[in-house]
């Protein structure tokens, strides 16, 4: 199972940032990770980021709506993630659930029009630090993988990413052992097979190489440590030091 490092760039990015991928796509293509790179910028940048990775890492969404086209203002359409140049989505990530009040069904129509565009879902999941105190953790993500991930998912067109909503942007991580029980109970969730699963949560340089190693981690969903090509690299080369 070849592991994803995927940035998730959420709001930030400018035209300037396009040098951050120029630089990752860069060092991708002289280092050869053992692993698939991809960067979810805004979708303003996707178009340029797309021509700017020139193939050597993948570019991606941060969302999409349900619907092909049609009178949906602001929003934007797996189809336009495609033809601008993505070959990946982020789907309900904790920040669309919590401040655009997405459902787990909102997320599995937009995880089916994903598939519909050709482009791979990347599924997200995860506790609050409520649920995970009241010993809830195990039972919620079931609950989001069954309500959120519609049949048909494959290791090409789906990476499920494991975010404990109180880990994103914090500096917090679970222990090693709290990502290990999650993530081989998401694999019994999932009935085996080889999609690979993310951990997303405040990875950075620092401890990238320790989570990577843990059973059933296929790699990061990460937010703040992507945006600099530096940091991202460091965290992929961890990727190099596992293998
Ligand atoms: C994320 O936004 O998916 C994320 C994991 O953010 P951070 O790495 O900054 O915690």
């Amino acid at each position: 199972m070849r592991p994803l490092i995927a940035g998730n760039w959420k709001m930030n990015g400018l035209s300037s940032a396009l040098a951050e991928i120029e630089a990752v796509a860069r060092i991708a293509s002289e280092t050869k990770p053992p692993a698939d790179i991809l960067i979810c910028p805004p979708a303003t940048l996707i178009a340029r980021a797309a021509a700017a990775a020139r193939g050597r890492i993948a570019i991606g969404g941060q969302d999409c709506h349900a619907e092909k086209s049609g009178a949906f203002t602001g929003d934007i359409s797996a189809e336009m993630l495609k033809d601008a140049g993505a070959s990946a989505v982020i789907l309900g990530h904790s920040e669309r659930r919590q401040y655009h009040g997405e459902t787990d069904a909102e997320v599995a129509a937009k995880t089916n029009a994903a598939w519909r565009a050709g482009l791979a879902a990347i599924v997200c999941v995860g506790e609050t630090e409520a649920q995970r105190d009241e010993g809830d953790a195990l039972n919620i993500v079931a609950g989001q993988i069954a309500a959120s991930l519609p049949k048909g998912a494959t290791p090409a067109n789906t990476a499920l990413a494991y975010e404990p909503v109180w880990a994103i942007g914090t500096g917090r991580t679970p222990t090693l052992a709290e990502i290990a029980q999650m993530h081989a109970h998401i694999r019994k969730c999932l009935g085996g097979g080889a999609i690979r699963i993310l951990y997303g949560g405040s990875v950075k340089p620092a401890n990238a190489a320790e989570i990577l190693a843990v059973a059933e981690v296929a790699g990061a969903l990460v937010g703040g440590a992507s945006l600099n090509a530096k940091d991202f690299h460091a965290i992929f080369s961890t990727v190099h030091a596992k293998a």
